[in-house]
């Protein structure tokens, strides 16, 4: 392209709201930095009228739609994010994502219609990557996205693709095919592969994406390099591309309502500094029924005041109204009068203002990499609880490699691979990481030399981490 022309960057997530607010904050970052870029922002229908609502009225950040039609997939109408979607129907959205290979050239086409020329460049989701192969077409250049952590990733990937090689059968522990100096436990393992028609589907579709990441001109990631020298260099090993830490790119969570803000803050006021433990499965997972009841006791046990956002147990409807039963009897009214909990049930927490606050000593978390960011930029540890994906293998490095996670249980589940979780072992990993022992103490310090870390990335970023 000539040199006179103003540079376009079209940006691709893929359809599940964990990707595309990553992707929000990543064009941002982009027109923050550079001003005079053209940048747009390309998805099916339901999910740019989304992303336009929140994008500023005024912004600049062009979207376009792609022409998508959920029952020509066999998926139900309106599905457009995998959010909440069960696995069978998951695997077919991301596999009806390349069925828009044609409307993307043709949008790219119309594009150069309208301005005079291409755009110069395309970043895509990593589960997106079959878009290099219009990129190579048109002559355009092409990076894949990473929203989450490296070193998540790069075992995520990794066993992806050689899923179909992976014992079969219970073993003690399992390496990583690229990786044999890492050994992950069977129950790191994804459990929904463990249904043959699921694992081909999955490792088909990994294989494919996988394959087309190598023709990508480089890799981005949402990290900090300091942070994830190892996990970085996983990602480069395994793909053999530069890849570049562009994080972190924090997203603005949705907002809470003032009166939540204030009910959590005025509590937390009312706290001793470092006493209180914040627990959140972030935005659609939960724990399931027994889980649920035992962690009450626990916490209870405890005697550790703690914020917890509660969504009805797995199995039930997201919106499920709640029922006293889910936790023990009078737990509601006796957390209340003993000032040791807050119970935040269908309210979306303000999560930034509750780990930035002072009485705030450790969260409860189920490690999905934009809880681990903000907790780690406000140097608080971790107690580890991940429910799928790559969050094991968050919850891993965080533990192993860094230090600030110390794993409580994995996996909510009804099946043979999710732990047991017992109101003992609750108890005893709360203490251990809020009583003052050694470790905890160790935890903190760790948390507090990362929070450098990131907070140093975000001044590079021009960053803001504000409140809701
Ligand atoms: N979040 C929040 N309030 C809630 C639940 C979640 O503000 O009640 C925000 C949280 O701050 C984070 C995001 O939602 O920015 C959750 O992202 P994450 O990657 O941690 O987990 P996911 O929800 O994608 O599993």
């Amino acid at each position: 392209m000539g040199g006179h022309e103003q540079h376009h960057v079209v940006l691709f997530p893929v359809m599940a709201q964990g990707h595309i607010n990553p992707f929000i904050a990543l064009a941002d970052l982009l027109h923050r930095r550079r001003p005079d870029l053209k940048i747009t922002i390309v998805n099916t229908p339901l999910n740019i009228q989304s992303i336009k609502s929140s994008l500023p009225p005024n912004s600049t950040i062009r979207l376009r739609s792609l022409p998508f039609s959920p029952s020509d997939h066999g998926l139900p109408p309106g599905t457009e994010s995998t959010a909440g979607l069960p696995f069978s129907l998951f695997i077919n959205l991301l596999e009806a994502s390349e069925s828009l290979h044609p409307h993307f050239e043709q949008l790219l086409h119309d594009i150069a219609m309208e301005d005079g020329h291409l755009p110069s460049c395309i970043i895509a989701d990593n589960f997106l990557a079959w878009t290099v192969e219009t990129a190579r077409k048109l002559g355009i250049s092409h990076s894949v996205f990473i929203t989450g952590g490296a070193f998540g990733h790069g075992l995520l990937l990794s066993i992806g693709l050689h899923f179909l090689r992976l014992p079969t059968t219970q073993t003690n522990h399992v390496s990583v095919p690229d990786f044999p100096e890492i050994q992950i436990d069977w129950s790191q393992l994804p459990r929904h592969l463990f249904v043959p028609d699921n694992a081909d589907k999955w490792t088909g579709f990994f294989h494919r994406q996988n394959s087309y990441c190598f023709q990508s001109n480089s890799m981005l990631v949402n990290t900090v390099k300091e942070f994830e020298t190892t996990g970085l260099s996983m990602l480069h090993k395994l793909f053999g591309l530069p890849v570049f830490p562009v994080g972190p790119v924090l997203c603005k969570p949705l907002s809470s309502s003032l009166d939540d803000v204030s009910r959590c803050v005025e509590w937390l006021d009312s706290h001793r500094p470092g006493t209180v433990l914040y627990v959140s499965f972030g935005s659609q997972n939960s724990i399931n029924a027994s889980q649920m009841m035992e962690l009450a006791v626990g916490l209870e046990e405890s005697g550790k005041p703690f914020i917890w956002v509660i969504r009805p147990p797995f199995g039930l409807d997201v919106g499920a109204e709640f029922n006293p039963e889910w936790l023990p009897e009078g737990y509601e009214e006796r957390m209340r009068e003993k000032k040791q909990g807050l119970l935040l049930v269908h309210v979306w927490a303000p999560q930034l203002d509750i780990l930035g606050h002072g009485s705030t000593a450790a969260f409860l978390s189920h490690c999905g990499w934009n809880s681990v960011l903000e907790s780690l930029s406000h140097g608080v540890p971790i107690i580890g609880w991940p429910l799928g994906g790559e969050q094991m293998y968050n919850s891993k490095f965080l533990e192993e490699e860094v230090g600030v996670c110390l794993e409580l249980a994995r996996g909510n589940r009804e099946d043979m691979m999710s732990a047991k979780v017992e109101r003992e072992g609750v108890k005893k990993v709360v203490e251990m990481v809020m009583g003052g022992t050694e470790k905890g103490v160790e935890m903190k310090k760790k948390a507090m030399e990362i929070s450098e870390l990131i907070r140093a990335s975000m001044e590079v970023n021009n960053g803001v981490m504000g409140s809701s």
